[in-house]
């Protein structure tokens, strides 16, 4: 596995040329804002010296200030110039890559993952990027140059000095590596004791509505008060064992510290040392800024450390596996699907299907029944490759969907789940979605037969409405709304994942009669939640630990006394006890979904 620093290299390279250059133009504006201060001393030391020509050299040296001062300032904007535009650039190469990758990876890849992680890919990371890319690279050339260029001129003027001057840098950075370490090394603890306390707040707020109801709430605000009490003793040792070191590193580190430095081993050399007065000029002036591009460096590391991790996420997603696409694709006669000996793995080890032989014909309906985990949902999505079968094969039309291309797959395959997703746009253009040019009638035409159409027309701006703003849905709706879009998609086979509860005995007829609509002449697979739906079904298929066991027609299955009796049995005594519902027509709108 490429570590952090390598995908950081490898995010970074379609910039490198322009992140070189902008550090090249930020180095020399770092040694050009050094030079103002060289001059300065320079200045005091040539002003109190008895040269006869000091005042020509005094004028010198300030031309040079002024024009290292115009240098440094045409420099920095160079360096940040470049610096944003290589960001940008970077930014927007990184997204379009995302978005391409996202676009081909399989579907399943995403039900693995929330959409919070792509988007954080997407959105947080490349900005966390964006800080170490803009400007922590530039901060830290300039804290390493500033330190550089100043100790080298120090040096020249008298070494001595110098070793005094750097003498609270040497100590402060020691003090501060030795509370770094000690604090690194309670960090395990302080996150154990960060964790109790967000577990306790989040079962606190979960399981407030029971405490309440069951007067707990002493007891409950107990416990947290509990892991609140020990995090603030935690952390008031963890601090106090390292604050007093920290205060004084950051107390060497200041630059009175260093001045005090300055002035005090420079009496000594002054009055013992034959070190003139003037001389310690420079280190006053250049020596208390030594300090600030040091911390700045310990800064620039940790913004390396996030941007580090935001790189490896990217790069995650970046190198996420491809849905393979046929090279030469073939199109398929018919579209008869036919399922050969599948077996599918999720993780390579255990069999979600093993080996299962399924023929879906033209016009038939097909629902997959058995018990949660029975491998129904890995089935369906097989078909509309959420991922390709590890063993056997499944062809459309007698040719592999692996060899289909896959716009041609999609006009063949629609899906329409129970989590409907609506995109923020107008309603139409939601229903649009497989069929960006169908016209306003044909829009119509899909929401009036999947039941929808009179919603629809009584939003604020009907079709033009936009959705989450002032287009909103119950569940039922939305779900007619999805029917809608694969209306209009008019594929010949539909994969369905039938809704296992709704909110009520009308939103279900809606969504049934809606579903009838769709499902009319077409090749239909739908995994049944509920057994009451698949009583029509041309074909009742029970999976059970990934293996097919039974298949037949409701009344065949029922005869054979199976394990699909059992259920069909266990069913009808569970809804004895129910009141039946009130629709006008209750067979109807239960096996809806299933009439062609
Ligand atoms: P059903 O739809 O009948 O409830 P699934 O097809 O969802 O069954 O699951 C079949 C098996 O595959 C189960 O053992 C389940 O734990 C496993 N499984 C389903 N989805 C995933 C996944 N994304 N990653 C790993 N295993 C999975």
């Amino acid at each position: 596995m490429a570590t952090e620093e390598a995908v950081l290299g490898e995010i970074l390279r379609p910039i490198k040329g322009k992140l070189r250059l902008a550090v090249a133009a930020q180095t020399v504006s770092a040694i050009a804002g050094v030079v103002p201060f060289i001059a300065i001393a320079e200045l005091g030391r040539v002003l109190l010296s008895d040269h006869a020509d000091r005042s020509d050299r005094a004028w010198t040296i300030t031309a040079v200030a002024v024009g290292a001062l115009l240098v440094r300032l045409a420099f920095m904007l160079a360096a940040g110039a470049l610096s944003h535009f290589a960001d940008n650039e970077l930014q927007s190469h990184i997204r379009r890559s995302l978005v391409a990758r996202l676009a081909r990876v399989p579907l399943g890849w995403f039900s693995e993952r929330n959409s919070g992680t792509v988007k954080k890919a997407v959105q947080d990371d490349v900005d966390a990027m964006h800080h170490m890319i803009a400007h922590s690279i530039l901060e830290m050339t300039s804290a390493t140059v500033v330190p550089v260029v100043s100790l080298a001129y120090l040096f020249w003027v008298d070494w001595r000095m110098t070793l005094v001057t750097i003498a609270p840098l040497v100590v402060g950075l020691g003090l501060y590596s030795v509370t770094m370490a000690q604090m690194a090394k309670h960090l395990p603890d302080y996150d154990r004791a960060m964790g109790e306390i967000n577990g306790s707040a989040v079962e606190f707020v979960q399981g407030v509505a029971v405490v309440k109801t069951f007067g707990q709430t002493h007891r409950a605000h107990q416990k947290f008060r509990d892991a609140a009490d020990d995090f603030a003793a935690f952390f008031l040792s963890w601090v106090r064992s390292t604050v007093r070191s920290k205060a004084v590193a950051e107390m060497v580190l200041s630059p009175i510290a260093v001045l005090l430095a300055v002035v005090t081993g420079g009496a000594f050399l002054v009055t013992g040392g034959g070190l003139a007065g003037v001389d310690l000029l420079p280190f006053a002036l250049l020596g208390v800024g030594l300090t600030a591009p040091v911390l700045a460096l310990f800064y620039a590391s940790y913004e390396l450390r996030f941007a580090k991790a935001a790189a490896a996420r990217v790069g995650d997603v970046l190198h996420a596996e491809e849905l393979p696409v046929a090279r030469e694709p073939l199109s398929p006669s018919g579209n008869h699907v036919s399922y050969q000996g599948v077996r599918f793995s999720y993780d390579g080890e255990k069999e979600a299907l093993s080996g299962i032989d399924l023929d879906l014909a033209p016009g038939t309906v097909t629902a997959l029944v058995g018990p949660s985990g029975s491998g129904k949902s890995t089935l369906a999505t097989l078909l509309p490759r959420f991922g390709d079968v590890t063993g056997g094969s499944i062809t459309i039309g007698g040719v592999d969907i692996r060899d289909i291309a896959l716009d041609d797959l999609y006009r063949r395959v629609a899906f329409v789940f129970q989590d409907v997703r609506l995109t923020q746009t107008s309603v139409a253009d939601n229903i649009r979605m497989a069929r960006p040019d169908a016209s306003r009638e044909d829009v119509i035409a899909a929401a009036r037969a999947a039941c929808v159409h009179d919603v629809i027309e009584a939003l604020p701006r009907g079709y033009d409405s936009v959705v989450g703003e002032d287009a909103r849905f119950s569940g039922g709706q939305a779900q007619r709304v999805s029917i809608a879009r694969a209306v209009l998609a008019d594929t010949p086979i539909i994969v369905l994942d039938e809704a296992a509860a709704y909110a009520d005995p009308q939103s279900e007829a809606e969504v049934q009669e809606a579903l009838s609509g769709l499902t009319r002449g077409k090749i239909v697979l739908m995994i049944a939640h509920r057994l009451s739906t698949v009583v029509e079904a041309d074909r009742i298929v029970v999976l059970e630990n990934g293996e097919l066991i039974e298949s037949g027609t409701h009344a065949e299955l029922v005869a054979r006394e199976g394990r699909y009796a059992r259920m069909w049995h266990a069913h009808e005594r569970s809804t004895v006890w129910q009141p039946r519902r009130s629709d006008p027509d209750p067979a109807a709108a239960r096996t809806g979904g299933t009439r062609r």
